[in-house]
């Protein structure tokens, strides 16, 4: 197995366990709760002497295989499934925070997340500290030590922004603080994580993973490269166990407790989708290349943001983390807010609709609807421009795509 590539290890891995009937695929184990045979092998499940599986809300065959997979192709030393991104995000932040300490990030962040921080977290004493970080200076001075992460998206949605991870990694691994990475943007297929030194990845699998949007959910994948020693939270477990003290927090306290573990049917779901996400991945971050390119030509439209065209601000640094095809997400800028409504209402062939990913190709107006709740002030410091269209690119063919986007803009 070890050769093999992505897509035959995804479909070769083998269970854990052999199935009693040679099923195939992973069967949905929907249970709750699992029997014992006597009461010393329920004592030595329960105290973590045996991996044996108890109650579903702390593991499930079914969900424990969808994490195999994950952890046979990328370098994590362990994942976690939750229901959704927003649980992934949720509970790696209260792995590492307690009240005093401080997360640093940026103000590009995904809506809720941003909320999560700045809302939920702060209510409990945790302190975010918005900075600019492709300036690795500003990260550097906004580091203390009450810092408990350093938080980031690989590409920002919609700002399309992209920080020097190999940069903020060092600095990171000097102050002993986790660099934590949303990575929903680009898939593992074609950016190692752990290559650049994130320590810790949340992935919101709702997006390319799912296969279609059939489902939400959220990954944590633990590379175990920080040192745990050096965390407030997590140094009393270092001696036992480790760079693994967090996945140990995580694992045997945080998600239990806050008890948001991806159900049987939705890793089931996921698993199907893990098998076609490299085809898929790889059709539309080509399409979506090649509709940044024929965009930029057309007089109605300012300016098209895609990380994969040579004259953005970001393609160098873009090319050397994520390769040619950062992504299947461009954003672009029409003369107006009126102009993005015309061109929304047009569209007959792509989905007016939220989310990322989907086999269908999605278009969305951010500011009037993501970021619709927030005050124009907090839009304006977030970069939320009141002009772009955020496009989503699935599966269809390139042509039709570029036909439907051209009649929308001609009406
Ligand atoms: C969608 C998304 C999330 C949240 O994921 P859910 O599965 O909707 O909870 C977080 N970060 C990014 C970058 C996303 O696109």
């Amino acid at each position: 197995m070890e050769n093999n590539s992505f897509t035959s290890r995804i479909l070769h891995t083998p269970f854990e366990k052999n199935d009693v009937y040679r099923s195939l695929s992973m069967p949905v184990y929907h249970t709750a709760a699992y029997e014992f045979g006597t009461a010393e092998e329920m004592e030595a499940a329960f105290c973590g002497r045996t991996n044996d599986h108890a109650y579903s809300r702390i593991t499930n065959p079914t969900v424990q295989h969808f994490e195999d997979l994950i952890r046979s192709v990328t370098d994590a030393g362990s994942v976690t499934a939750l229901n959704s991104g927003m649980a992934a995000i949720s509970n790696v932040l209260m792995t590492l925070a307690y009240s005093g300490a401080n997360i640093v990030t940026s103000s590009h962040l995904f809506g809720n997340t941003y909320s999560l921080l700045y809302n939920t977290l702060a209510a409990f004493g945790v302190e975010t500290r918005f900075c600019d970080l492709t300036t690795v200076d500003e990260v550097e001075k906004n580091i203390d030590e009450n810092t408990c992460a350093v938080f980031l998206e690989v590409i920002t949605n919609p700002q399309l922004e992209v920080a020097d991870l190999k940069a903020l990694s060092y600095v990171c691994r000097t102050k002993g603080v986790p660099l934590v990475a949303d990575t929903t943007v680009v898939p593992f297929t074609i950016f190692k994580a752990r290559n650049f030194g994130i320590d810790i990845e949340v992935i919101s699998s709702t997006k390319y993973i799912s296969g279609g949007a059939t489902s939400l959910g959220g990954l944590i994948l633990d590379y175990q490269t920080f040192d745990c020693k050096r965390s407030f939270k997590l140094a009393s477990l270092f001696q036992d166990w480790g760079n693994k003290a967090f996945t140990c927090k995580l694992r045997k306290e945080i998600h239990r407790n806050l008890g948001a573990y991806m159900t049987p049917q939705v890793a089931y779901m996921q698993t199907l989708g893990l098998e076609t996400l490299e085809v898929r991945f790889d059709r539309m971050a080509k399409t979506c290349f090649e509709l940044a390119k024929r965009l930029k030509f057309h007089s109605d439209i300012e300016n098209v943001n895609y990380t994969g065209l040579e004259e953005n601000v970001f393609y160098k640094i873009s090319y050397s983390q994520f390769g040619k095809y950062p992504g299947a997400m461009l954003t672009f800028d029409l003369a107006s807010r009126e102009a993005c409504f015309r061109f929304m209402n047009n569209l007959k062939l792509i989905r007016r609709a939220t989310n990322l990913f989907d086999n269908k190709t999605l278009a969305i107006h951010p500011a009037s609807t993501i970021f619709g709740g927030f005050t124009e002030e907090l839009r304006r410091k977030m970069d939320i421009c009141d002009k772009t269209i955020r496009l989503s690119v699935g599966l269809e063919n390139v042509d039709d795509l570029y036909r439907d986007i051209m009649q929308a803009l001609q009406i």
